[in-house]
């Protein structure tokens, strides 16, 4: 679903992406780990477009990703993304604000936008917050808004970064639990977190990455409990 071919992202000297190769299976979920300024965030944003790459190549369901903007509206409107500040327009109700990229970048008819939306609000939770603006709901429940506006676009691959670190910790856990559920309805998935907890039990795959490398992967019991790097271990030991 996704193959990530000797990707270097360059800025200016610093380079951030330092050789890639990934693959990302369809219902796969990969979470990437990694000290700050190791380029998990960069690494993301390459996955749906939002960086020229400075070497190396990117396919979507064997699409290569251009820098062409026809191929990139493509591209996004096929991989969702999360991130931790979610920007929900606050002017717009929740419900407004799932249904504004449906209606205008996909032309859906209103009606049907808003049945779509409704059946996602009642996915995450939050059908009876439908009328509400963003300004008047907890962090939590902004987060929850914002995956569901990102699942209304139907993309194949959603990708999170950093979506509960923002978060008041009692919060933390139901926005995890959509995350949960929508892996287990069989999203392909990229999430880079500090939850440890949510990496042992969801991910399929666990990557590290240390100055935009990946060192180590393998399953969250292999990475967690028995890691082969002493680059992995020294970062594991630190959030221990
Ligand atoms: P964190 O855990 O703190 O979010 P990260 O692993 O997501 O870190 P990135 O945000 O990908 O790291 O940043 C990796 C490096 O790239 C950092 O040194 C950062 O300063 C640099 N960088 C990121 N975006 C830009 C940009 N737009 N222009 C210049 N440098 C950038
Ligand atoms: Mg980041």
């Amino acid at each position: 679903m996704i193959n990530v071919k000797g990707l270097v992202k360059d800025f200016g000297k610093n380079r951030v992406i330092d050789g890639i190769n990934a693959t990302v299976s369809a219902g796969e979920v990969v979470v990437l780990i990694g000290a700050s300024g190791s380029g998990k965030s960069t690494f993301l944003r390459c996955l749906n477009g939002l960086e020229t790459l400075t070497a190396g190549e990117i396919l979507i369901d064997n699409v290569r990703l251009e820098s062409k903007s026809s191929s990139l509206k493509q591209i996004r409107r096929q991989v969702g993304m999360v991130f931790q500040q979610f920007n929900l327009f606050p002017h717009l109700t929740v419900l407004e604000n799932v249904i504004e990229a449906p209606v205008h970048v996909l032309n859906q008819k209103k009606d049907i936008a808003v049945k779509a939306a409704r059946e996602l609000l009642t996915k995450v939770g939050l059908l009876d917050k439908q009328n509400c603006y963003p300004g008047t709901l907890s962090g939590g429940q902004g987060q929850r808004v914002a995956i569901a506006r990102a699942l209304a676009m139907h993309p194949k691959i959603m990708l999170f970064d950093e979506p509960t670190s923002a978060l008041d910790p009692e919060l933390v856990g139901e926005v995890l639990t959509v995350m949960k559920q929508l892996a287990e309805d069989g999203m392909t998935m990229v999430v880079v977190t500090h939850e440890m907890g949510f990496a042992r039990e969801v991910a399929d795959r666990v990557i590290f990455i240390d100055e935009g490398r990946i060192v180590e992967e393998g399953s969250p019991i292999q990475i967690f409990s028995n890691p082969q790097e002493k680059r992995t271990q020294t970062f594991l030991g630190r959030l221990s």
